[in-house]
Parts: C-alpha cells; structure tokens; sequence
C-alpha cells in the first residue's frame, strides 16, 4: 500500500481538511486548521506532499520523525498544525486497513465513554442576556446532558483593572454557578492575557463559587509565571492550547506548573503525540484535557487518545466539532459522555459531497487586530 494522493479543503469557516488517498483505495481524513493562520498550513502541506507521495502510509512514526526532524528547522504553530493533520489522515487509514477504530491501535481503550465540557456562559447581565444564557444552558442541559461548561473574562484586560470589571466577571461566574447547581463543574479560559498579579487577584475573586479550572491566565511562554500563579490559586489552573510537542511540555511538567493540560489534536502533532504528551503527563499526576476548537476531523482525533489515556479528564467540545451535516452520522453526547468510537479508523464516515468544497473568502478566526481603547495599544485577543 502506497500513498498515492494528498488533497486539501476549506469547508467551512475554521476548518481546514486533508484527506490522503492510497493506491488500494483507502482514504484518511486529517484537519490542519490553524486559527488565524488560514493559507499557512495549506502551503505546509503541500511542501510535505512530494515527500509523502509513493510512501507506506502505516510507518505513521517514521513519517512524524521525518517531517519533524528533517527540515531542520522544527517545530512551530504551521509545521506541527500540518503535521498533525497528515498524522491524524494516517492514523485513519491504519485503522481502516487493518478494520479496527485507531484507539484499538493505540493501546485498546482504558474506559467505555469520552466525557466532555460544551461553551456556555453569561455573556451580559442584561435582561435579554440573561435570558439568552439561560436558554443555551437549558438546551445543553436537556440534549446533551451537559455537567461542565467553558466560558471566559472576554474583552481586553490591562495590567491591573478597577474593581467594577473584575465584579463584573466575578458576578456572572457567581450566577453561573447559581444555574448549574453543585453538581456542574464551570471552568473559565483568561486566554493568556492577564498579568501574573491581575490572575490571582482574580482566581480569589472566583474561588467561592469553586471552578474546575481556570485555563492560561497567563500566557503560554513563561513557565515560571504560571507557576506563580498556580502556587497563588487554590483550585486548578491548566495550559497548553499554544503549547507544540513534548519539547514544548517538559518544563510545565519538569516545575509542575498546572494540574491539567490541553494540548490540541491538530497543533501539537496529532494523534502520535497527543498521546506522548498525555502519557509523559501521567508520572507527574497531571491530567490531560485536550483542547479543541475546530472541526470535527480534530475532535474525532482527540477522541481516540481520549478513549486510551488513564490521565484523561475531560474532552473540549464546541458546537461545530459534533459534525453536524459534515460526518454522516454526527456524534452524540448523552449524559455529558460521547459513546466510544466503533468504526473503523477515526471513526465517522465523511460526507464527501461538503467536506470537498471550497469556502470563498475568508472571515476572521482569532486573527484580528485588538487595542485598548483608553490609549490605542496593542491588547491581547
Ligand atoms: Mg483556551
């Protein structure tokens, strides 16, 4: 068997596919998108695909190494999001070759159904706010049985801010926890823009009304200010979204910077490393949540190591990674919980008809351009 044909598409707005095609007729889905980056992946799998052409698409290791090592320079959010995405194809195929779903390849699965948290939260406190947050958690509540849910600060935070926006935050995650109950968990995602003091000043506000997590208060390059955050916090603070390859997770691990970690299926190497990255996690009693949130190619990918991982905790999940008319059958969350995957390689079969079409133009995905606006300087996202 020989890897015969290697195509991209650009089906929806943040979803970037790769399907790789074999000389017998196998066919293997992988994602690469890259949130705000939308042409970069696309051109770095093309530069891999002379290479990939006429190979043996089950050496899915020899392959990593090779298009992680040989280029010299390694690493990066475009190489490992294309990495990922030609792994994930790989691993499809394997498991279509060989008729067994991939986590079967991975190990055999360590429990019976993957657990996962939804985006909810109060965006405003207004009247109809309210009553728009009240109605997505209903439906969350009645269809998928939902008992964790993400949301985040929003807006732009400087260095320090007045006590009016901090309360403001503070009081809808208050309410949240109101809604829900005890029985929920809520977690809140800062996106790495908050300093280390504004991030625990903050987590103490929030402590009261318990979250699971509180994911990047700070950002992802310096190890030693989570770690001071974390030391400050006394619920779990996790990271990793922007975090590429075990290399990139060692010093996390090394200094026990975070309870939990969130490596993305599609930027951190895929299902190869994904499952290295969880499995180094393990000596250190730190839990893995992997992040995801694209399409459902991804999340289908990180379910397979989710199924195989004993230091698995909870799966991201938003609307759009469920597959709704892109995968045949959409996948279905009951009691918060998907069913484990069954079929063969990653385990949805694809509507080709939309997966191979090609959006016209581009709208933002987390590119964009972010000011304060008291004085016009750059604010994070
Ligand atoms: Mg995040």
């Amino acid at each position: 068997m020989k890897i015969a044909r290697i195509e991209q598409f650009f089906p929806r707005h943040r979803m970037r596919l790769v399907r790789i095609t074999t000389d017998n007729g196998f066919v293997g889905w992988g994602e690469t998108t890259l949130e705000g980056k939308p042409k970069s992946t696309i051109a770095a799998v093309e530069e891999l695909t002379d290479y990939l052409v006429g190979k043996d698409p089950l050496r899915i290791e020899h392959h990593w190494q090779h298009i992680y090592r040989s280029a010299f320079f390694r690493g990066g959010n475009v190489l490992m999001s294309a990495l990922a995405g030609i792994d994930q194809a790989l691993w499809d195929i394997a498991g279509k070759h060989y008729g067994v779903p991939t986590h079967q390849l991975l190990g055999g699965a360590v429990r019976d159904r993957i657990r996962v948290y939804a985006h909810w939260g109060i965006g405003s406190m207004t009247d109809e706010g309210k009553a728009a947050a009240k109605d997505r958690l209903e439906m969350l509540q009645k269809k998928g049985g939902y008992k964790a849910f993400k949301s985040g600060p929003g807006g732009t935070w400087r260095a320090h801010e007045p006590p009016a926006v901090i309360d403001a935050f503070v009081e809808r995650a208050y309410l949240m926890r109101e809604w829900v109950g005890p029985d929920a968990e809520l977690c809140f995602d800062f996106h790495g823009k908050m300093t280390p003091a504004l991030a625990i000043e903050v987590c103490h506000e929030l402590k009261g009304m318990r979250p699971m997590f509180v994911e990047e208060p700070v950002p992802q390059e310096n190890v030693d200010a989570l770690k001071l955050v974390s030391d400050h916090v006394p619920f779990p603070i996790a990271t990793g979204e922007r975090l590429l390859s075990r290399w990139e997770f060692r010093e996390v691990f090394e200094k026990q910077a975070v309870a939990y970690i969130q490596p993305d299926g599609s930027h951190a190497g895929g299902i190869t490393e994904l499952k290295k990255i969880a499995n180094m996690a393990e000596v250190y009693y730190i839990h893995t949540m992997p992040h995801c949130a694209i399409g459902p190619v991804a999340f289908s990918a990180c379910m397979q190591v989710d199924a195989v991982v004993p230091n698995f905790l909870i799966q991201e999940q938003v609307d759009a990674a469920l597959g709704d008319g892109l995968l045949k059958t959409a996948w279905e969350v009951r009691d918060g919980h998907i069913e484990l995957p069954t079929q063969p390689g990653l385990g949805f079969e694809i509507d080709e008809k939309e997966a191979t079409q090609n959006r016209e133009g581009y709208s933002e995905e987390l590119g964009g351009e972010y000011y304060y606006e008291s004085d016009g300087s750059v604010a994070d996202w």
